[in-house]
C-alpha cells in the first residue's frame, strides 16, 4: 500500500464517481462492488451500523449533549439518513448530531439528486443536503441542518489522510468503503491507528465486512472486535468498542505537539463575553448564539463595524494557489465556507441581494506575467471545477460584464462584495446576543466561576446589566487583544491601508462583481465605488495621503484603462476615502483559538530551546475560558465566519471543521512557542 504524505490531500482535484444505475443498488464500475445491499440498502444500514453500534439503545438513554459518528465512505448518504431519522426520533433531537464522513469519490450532484429521489423518506432531509451539496473540491465542506440539530462534515479526500487530520472525538464508528478484497488501499493499519487516536472508552464501531485482516488491524489498534450475523446475503460482519480487553490501550497516544492541544471542559451556565463587534466578534457572537449560549458582545465604539471591519464595500475572496499549504487551506476553505454561509445567513434574515451585498462572483484579472502564469496553471490542472472557478478570455469578460479587459482573469463563482456593517447587523440579529456599545473593556480578571470584566464607557445608553461573571471570553478587538497583559506574544502589527471612493457614472454603475488586480474596484454603492487599496506595514499617519489615491487610480488605469475611462478620474487631491489601519501577523493567518497562560507555558516547554524535541511534554497551559480570533488583516470577510465556526469547535468541544495542521497553523500560541525553540525567550 503507498499512503500519501498528508500534505498532498488537496493538491489533487476531487473525481467525482462513476455510477452505474441499471441494478437494485447503484454500482461503482471502478471498485467493482454495489454502494449498499441489492435487497434492501436501508435494512442493511439499520442492521450493520445502528444496531451493532446500539444507536437505538444509546440515544435512549439521552446523558450528553452531542453525539458524533464517523463514516468512511458517505456515497449515497444512505447510512447518513438512517441515523439522521433515528436521532429524529429519538429522545436526543434536541441535543447535537455531528456526522463525519470521508468519500474520495462523491456522487455529482446530478446523481445525488437521482439518489436521493430514490428514498423519498428522506426528503425531510435530503432536500437540504441537495441544496447545500458542496461542489467537488477536495477538503471539509460543513453542511447544517439546523432545524433538525443536525450538522454533516463532509470531509472530500482519501479516507487515510483525512482521519489522519481529524480534530475530535468520535462516538460511533461506521466503516463502510467497499469490500476490503476491492478496496485494499483503504482498509489498512494507518486508518485503524487514527481511528484509535479518535475514540474513547465507549467508542463503538462496526463494519459490514468480517475479513479477518480487518479484524486483526483493528485490534492492533487497540479495538475489542467480534463478529456477529450479517445482514441478507453476508453470514458475518464485525463490531467492536475501543479499549476495553485486556492490556490493550483505552487512552489514545499522546499527541504530537501537546503545546497546541486542547482539553475541552463541558460549561454549564454557558454566559460567554465576546469583546469587540467586528466581523471576528459579531460572526463569533452568533455561532455561540445558535448554539444556545448567552452571548453579551462589548463594543468600545458607538457603532458596530467601525474599525478594521468599516469600509463601505469588502469581498468574499481568496487567491487561488496549486501549492497545498496550510495557509492556502485555511483561506480557501474559509472562502467557501463564507460564500455558502453568508449567502444563506443574508437569505435566512430576507436581506435581499442587490444593495448590501451580491456573491455573483470575484474577477480577479491576469494583472501581470506572474499572476497570468498562476492562472494558467490553475486552469491547466482544473484546480476547481467549473461550478467554481473558470478561466475568461478578454471576450469573454466583455461578453459576460461589458468591461474592455486588456487581460485575461478567473471569475471566482459564489464570491462577491457585501457591506461589512450590514454583515455584522445581520449576524448580531439573534434573540440570544446583547450588544452594549460604548463600552471599552479595560481589564480581565480570571476567578473560580470564569472571567469578569471591567469595562469604561462614554455613555451609559444601550447599556444592558450583564452578569458579573463568564465562563467563557472572546477577544475579537484586533490590537486591542494585547492591552492585557497576557505577556504580549499576540504578534500583531498595523499594515496601513487606504481606499479612494469614486462616484459611479452611468456607464459604471452597471459593473455586477468585484475585479481584483494589484489593486480592486468594487461595484458601486450608494453612487460610489471602493477602490483599493494601499499597503504599508511603515506607516501610521491616520489622515489620507494624496499619493495613496493617485495610487489607487493608477493601478486601476493600468490594468482597466476602459473602466477607468468610464469612470472620469479626478485629479487624486479632490478625491476622498478611508484609511484603516489591517492587524496582521507575520505569517498572515489570523490568530484562532485557546488563548495560553504565557508566562506557565514557557515554564512548562523551556526545555525545546535546549533541544528537548523528544522528550514528553505536558498539554498546553491554557487559560481555561479565553479564546481569541484577530489578525484578520483585510481578508476579514473571507476569514472570519470560518473562525468563528473554530472557535465554536473549541468552546462546545465539537468535531473541528478543518484538518488538524490547519488549526496548529493558526494557533494563537504558535509565535510563543517558535521563540521558545530558537530560544528568543
Ligand atoms: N455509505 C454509503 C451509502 O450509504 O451510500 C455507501 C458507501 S460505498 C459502499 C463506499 C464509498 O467509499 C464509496 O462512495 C467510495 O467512493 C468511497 N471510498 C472508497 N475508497 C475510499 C477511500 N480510500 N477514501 C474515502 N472514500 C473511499
Amino acid at each position: 500500500t503507498i499512503l500519501m504524505n498528508h500534505d498532498d490531500i488537496h493538491n489533487h482535484p476531487i473525481q467525482v464517481a462513476d455510477i452505474d444505475w441499471q441494478d437494485a443498488a447503484p454500482l461503482s464500475p471502478r471498485f467493482g462492488d454495489v454502494y449498499y445491499s441489492r435487497d434492501n440498502g436501508i435494512e442493511e444500514t439499520n442492521h450493520v451500523f445502528l444496531l451493532q453500534n446500539r444507536l437505538h439503545e444509546r440515544w435512549q438513554q439521552n446523558t450528553t449533549d452531542r453525539f458524533t459518528i464517523a463514516e468512511t465512505g458517505f456515497g449515497t448518504g444512505l447510512n447518513f439518513f438512517c441515523a439522521a431519522t433515528l436521532w429524529y426520533c429519538s429522545p436526543m433531537q434536541n441535543k447535537h448530531l455531528h456526522f463525519i464522513s470521508v468519500e474520495k469519490f462523491p456522487l455529482s450532484l446530478t446523481d445525488m439528486t437521482f439518489s436521493c429521489a430514490k428514498h423519498p423518506q428522506f426528503d425531510w432531509i435530503s432536500a437540504s443536503l441537495v441544496e447545500q451539496y458542496p461542489a467537488p473540491v477536495a477538503g471539509s465542506h460543513r453542511l447544517f441542518f439546523a432545524e433538525h440539530n443536525i450538522t454533516l462534515t463532509l470531509l472530500y479526500g482519501d479516507a487515510v489522510d483525512c482521519m489522519r487530520e481529524l480534530d475530535g472525538c468520535v462516538d460511533a464508528w461506521f466503516l463502510d468503503g467497499f469490500a476490503p478484497s476491492k478496496n485494499p488501499e483503504m482498509w489498512n493499519q494507518a486508518l485503524y491507528d487514527s481511528m484509535a487516536k479518535l475514540s474513547h472508552s465507549d467508542t463503538t464501531l462496526s463494519t459490514f465486512t468480517a475479513a479477518g485482516e480487518v479484524k486483526r488491524g483493528l485490534r492492533r489498534a487497540g479495538f475489542q472486535v467480534e463478529r456477529c450475523p450479517g445482514y441478507g446475503r453476508k453470514r458475518h460482519i464485525l463490531r467492536g468498542r475501543f479499549g476495553q480487553s485486556p492490556g490493550k490501550p483505552t487512552t489514545a497516544p499522546a499527541e504530537q505537539k501537546p503545546w497546541f492541544q486542547f482539553r475541552y471542559t463541558p460549561q454549564t451556565a454557558r454566559r460567554i463575553a465576546v469583546i469587540g463587534a467586528g466581523l471576528a466578534g459579531s460572526s463569533v457572537a452568533r455561532k455561540m448564539a445558535e448554539r444556545g449560549w448567552d452571548v453579551t458582545i462589548l463594543e468600545a465604539e458607538s457603532e458596530i463595524a467601525s474599525q478594521g471591519s468599516g469600509n463601505p464595500t469588502g469581498i468574499t475572496f481568496t487567491k487561488l494557489s496549486i501549492h497545498n499549504t496550510p495557509q492556502n487551506r485555511y483561506y480557501q476553505s474559509a472562502y467557501l465556507y463564507a460564500c455558502r454561509y453568508i449567502r444563506s445567513l443574508f437569505m435566512h434574515h430576507q436581506v435581499a441581494e442587490g444593495d448590501d451585498w451580491s456573491l455573483q462572483g470575484v474577477l480577479r484579472l491576469a494583472y501581470d506575467d506572474k499572476e497570468r502564469d498562476i492562472q494558467q496553471q490553475l486552469i491547466a490542472a482544473r484546480f476547481w471545477p467549473q461550478e467554481l472557478m473558470v478561466g475568461l478570455s478578454p471576450e469573454d469578460i466583455y461578453h459576460q460584464f461589458g468591461i474592455v479587459s486588456p487581460v485575461s482573469g478567473i471569475l471566482l463563482k459564489g464570491g462577491g462584495w457585501l457591506n461589512p456593517r450590514q454583515l455584522c447587523d445581520t449576524l448580531l440579529s439573534h434573540k440570544n446576543i446583547s450588544l452594549v456599545t460604548d463600552s471599552r473593556v479595560t481589564g480581565l480578571q480570571q476567578s473560580d466561576t470564569g472571567w469578569s470584566i471591567e469595562t469604561e464607557g462614554q455613555s451609559t445608553q444601550n447599556r444592558t446589566p450583564s452578569p458579573a461573571s463568564y465562563e467563557a471570553v472572546v477577544l475579537a478587538n484586533a490590537f486591542g487583544c494585547q492591552q492585557f497583559q497576557l505577556n504580549g506574544y499576540f504578534d500583531l502589527r498595523a499594515v496601513r491601508g487606504q481606499i479612494s471612493y469614486l462616484p459611479a457614472t452611468e456607464e459604471s454603475r452597471v459593473l455586477p462583481v468585484p475585479l481584483n488586480y494589484e489593486g480592486y474596484v468594487n461595484p458601486a454603492r450608494n453612487g460610489f465605488h471602493s477602490v483599493g487599496a494601499t499597503f504599508n506595514p511603515k506607516l501610521d499617519d491616520p489622515q489620507e495621503r494624496v499619493q495613496d489615491h493617485k495610487w489607487n487610480c493608477d493601478q486601476l488605469q493600468n490594468t482597466v484603462p476602459d473602466l477607468a475611462r468610464q469612470l472620469n478620474l479626478q485629479p487624486a487631491d479632490t478625491l476622498r476615502g478611508r484609511v484603516g489601519f489591517r492587524c496582521q501577523t507575520p505569517d498572515y493567518l489570523p490568530l484562532v483559538g485557546p488563548v495560553a497562560d504565557a508566562q506557565a507555558f514557557q515554564q512548562q516547554y523551556r526545555q525545546l530551546g535546549k533541544g528537548f524535541l523528544k522528550r514528553e511534554f505536558p498539554v498546553a497551559p491554557n487559560l481555561p475560558g479565553l479564546y481569541i480570533s484577530t489578525g484578520h488583516g483585510s481578508r476579514g470577510i473571507t476569514s472570519t465566519c470560518f473562525a468563528a465556526e473554530i472557535l465554536a469547535g473549541y468552546l462546545c468541544g465539537e468535531p473541528q471543521i478543518i484538518d488538524r495542521s490547519v488549526l496548529h497553523a493558526i494557533h494563537p500560541a504558535r509565535f510563543l512557542i517558535r521563540k521558545i525553540i530558537r530560544r528568543q525567550l
